[in-house]
């Protein structure tokens, strides 16, 4: 049968994921050293584990409200209130989604019309151009470089906008880059949405994990953007929950309602038992994520100075659990380069062009990996790229 012809053209014309492309090389291979996958190496802590276990033993396993279960819509809008400065009615404004990958598709859906064209800052999150096009939109990558420590600046936003922009997706701090965004721009950014009434998408799931001293601001706490913010969250990175798959979407009423609409008639709820998880984890989770932020802390420092010290330049990112360094002075390609390592010395690590073209020359290290594995990764990397003749 020609599969092809059955299969709608807009998946069709979807590139499979670069990193899976790159993970399935990966499978299969013994004593690889791992800094690929972009997810924390603890489990879940224990408590937040222990508050599922017992939300089974009583019995939960129903469906809850589609919005989420009114408790956890309350606790969510005390921490986002508290955490991002930005006041969201539980009962209306509130959408829990299966994690933040649900709530982005929603938001894209829910917002676009054929031919409105989405914004948003490149490298990105491999799921932003696909799920643009998916809900008909037309991707702009808005490439950003090193020496802007990867965050947008207003000018190559004003560059880019048409009169058929509709949406910019932010994403600070950002995958794969770790970068963040000044205040001072984060500002000139929000001028510019309101100057030009565009809805912003902004996907604050790294937003606990910021070093320096510095701390997270939401654009959603900006003047005038309240109104225009759909600001995304969840638990998957701070609170290190990827599998439990809950995240929330904070919007004014009608961009929730018309989110909601999508989801009670394609997923209906998120899983009771997940959402017992997460309000355990919004209760009583601080210090874990306090525990867990610091030791990424740690390793950010560790892994920024040996990749230095081994000739790969590397800014040290503000935020997340990715490092972006520069392998433009080795003369390979971001693909052959990942390749050359994983082959000669077992560390997979990301090309930097599966997040986008402006991506090309960098590679993508999660270093959410146990310290003496770190170490261990390092000096393979440096042994390898001791191997390069520059040209
Ligand atoms: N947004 C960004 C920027 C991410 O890096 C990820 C996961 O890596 C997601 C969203 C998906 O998160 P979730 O597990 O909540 O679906």
């Amino acid at each position: 049968m020609d599969y092809l012809s059955k299969i709608s053209r807009q998946v069709a014309a979807v590139p499979r994921s670069g990193i899976r492309d790159f993970f399935e090389l990966v499978q299969g291979r013994d004593e690889v050293i791992s800094l690929g996958v972009g997810e924390p190496d603890y489990a879940a802590p224990w408590h937040i584990r222990e508050a599922a276990i017992y939300s089974l033993e009583r019995g939960n396993t129903s469906y809850t409200s589609n919005l989420g279960l009114m408790s956890l819509r309350r606790k969510i809008a005390s921490y986002v209130g508290d955490f991002f400065d930005v006041s969201y009615d539980p009962s209306s404004e509130i959408l829990v989604t299966v994690g933040v990958s649900e709530a982005l598709d929603l938001a894209l859906r829910a917002l676009l019309n054929p031919g409105d064209e989405v914004i948003y800052h490149e490298p990105c999150y491999v799921s932003y151009m696909p799920g643009v096009l998916l809900a008909h939109g037309v991707p702009i990558a808005v490439p950003t470089s090193r020496k802007d420590n990867f965050a947008l600046k207003p000018e190559a936003l004003s560059a880019a906008l048409t009169p058929n922009s509709r949406v910019l997706m932010l994403n600070f701090p950002t995958n794969p880059t770790g970068g963040v965004v000044s205040s001072e721009d984060l500002e000139g950014i929000a001028r510019l949405c309101v100057e030009r009434d565009l809805i912003v998408i902004s996907d604050e799931i790294y937003s606990e994990l910021r070093y320096d001293d510095s701390r997270h601001q939401s654009i959603a706490a900006l003047p005038g953007m309240r109104e225009r913010t759909i600001l995304l969250h969840g638990f998957s990175k701070a609170f290190a929950m990827t599998g439990f798959r809950l995240g929330y979407a904070c919007a004014p009423e009608p961009l929730t309602e018309a989110m909601m609409k999508i989801h009670q008639y394609s997923m209906l709820c998120a899983p009771i038992t997940s959402q017992a998880a997460a309000l355990e984890a919004l209760e009583n989770g601080a210090s874990s994520v306090e525990r867990m932020r610091a030791s990424y802390h740690e390793r950010r420092d560790f892994i920024v100075r040996r990749l230095n010290e081994i000739g790969l330049e590397c800014h040290s990112p503000g935020g997340a659990f990715y490092v972006f360094p520069d392998i433009r002075g080795l003369g390979l390609s971001s693909r052959d380069f990942a390749m050359g390592l994983l082959e000669a010395e077992n560390v997979a690590a990301v090309p930097g062009d599966a997040f986008g073209h402006s991506g090309e020359g960098f590679l993508r290290c999660c270093y959410a990996t146990a310290f003496d594995q770190l170490r261990e990764a390092l000096d393979r990397m440096e042994r390898f790229v001791a191997t390069l003749a520059r040209p």
